[in-house]
């Protein structure tokens, strides 16, 4: 199954893993919550209209959720790789692409490049997309292993961290691109963290149908937080406290916002530090240092 200590265990259908290096995040998380027993990290890079997470789990593992910017720049090599390279990771055990938009994956090669990533993950509409071939071209020269994740998939190998695929599902040809997002439900300690991609319309619709509890403390808003006509919908079933922003867009988003979260977006922060366990969830910005801590 997986080398390295990571693997996946899949309900449904295929199999994944991950890995990771030390981490250490810029300057020293203040707050309530304590190192003990370790955390979940999550950080949202400032990469413009694109996406980049990071998450860590307590046990060492590194998963990187996109790695993209809409342009000509090369986001990996010139912001990535340097917030890697500082925080000491030097394995991503698992890259996951969320889906086939070069503003989720055209900083992925330069990664390559830099770092041992031991797979990616990928939903299986990437195969069907003519935007793909250089993407998969690349990484069969480089020896990366390509993995076909969908509903019902699960991480392993994280401890105590669970991940699980919740979307696209498996009959998943009607949806647009988009829509077939993988979206992730990180949990640990009590605390959740759901990422979006970029699902709108028909992806939320398929996702509050999909039976599974949405309930997550942290949100990363689907699309970059763009205007989606039932995101209320997904807002309410998913009841955040803080609702991440991986945008260069200053647009009003609080109609879409509801009462009792706060809004955090990449741009404005730099980058965002979360951190939780069962104590609590300490927010941090690359700007304006700690933000919450509860
Ligand atoms: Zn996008």
């Amino acid at each position: 199954m997986l080398r390295g200590a990571v693997g996946l265990r899949l309900a449904y259908a295929v199999g994944i893993c991950l890995v990771v290096g030390n981490i250490y995040v810029y300057g020293r998380i203040t707050g309530a919550l304590t190192e003990g027993g370790g955390a979940l990290r999550l950080t949202c890079l400032d990469v413009g209209h694109g996406n980049c997470a990071l998450v860590q789990s307590p046990n060492g593992k590194n998963i990187l959720y996109d790695a993209g910017k809409r342009g000509q720049s090369d986001v990996g090599k010139n912001v990535i790789a340097p917030f890697l390279w500082h925080t000491g990771v030097s394995t991503i055990d698992a890259a996951v692409i969320s889906h086939i938009d070069a503003d989720h994956y055209n900083g992925l090669p330069s990664l390559i490049e830099r770092f041992r990533v031991r797979k990616v993950l990928v939903n299986g509409q990437l195969f069907h997309s003519p935007d793909a071939r250089g993407l998969l071209g690349f990484l069969a020269d480089k020896d990366v292993p390509v993995e076909v994740v969908e509903r019902g998939a699960e991480l392993d190998g994280l401890g105590d961290v669970s991940v699980k695929v919740l979307n696209p599902p498996g009959n998943a040809g009607g949806l647009s691109h988009n829509d077939t997002s993988c979206v992730l439900m990180i949990e640990y300690g009590g605390r959740g963290v759901l990422l979006c991609g970029d699902i709108q319309e028909q992806g939320i619709e398929v996702l509050l149908d999909s039976g599974y509890d949405l309930k997550a403390d942290v949100v990363q808003s689907p699309h970059h937080g763009g205007y989606i006509s039932n995101v209320a919908k997904l807002y309410a079933a998913v009841r955040p406290q803080y609702i991440l922003v991986s945008t260069d867009s200053t647009e009003d988003l609080s109609a879409q916002r509801p009462e009792g979260s706060l809004t955090l977006r990449t741009h404005e922060a730099g980058a965002l530090f979360l951190k939780m366990n069962k104590q609590g969830i300490n927010v941090r910005t690359f700007n304006d240092g700690e933000v919450v801590s509860d």
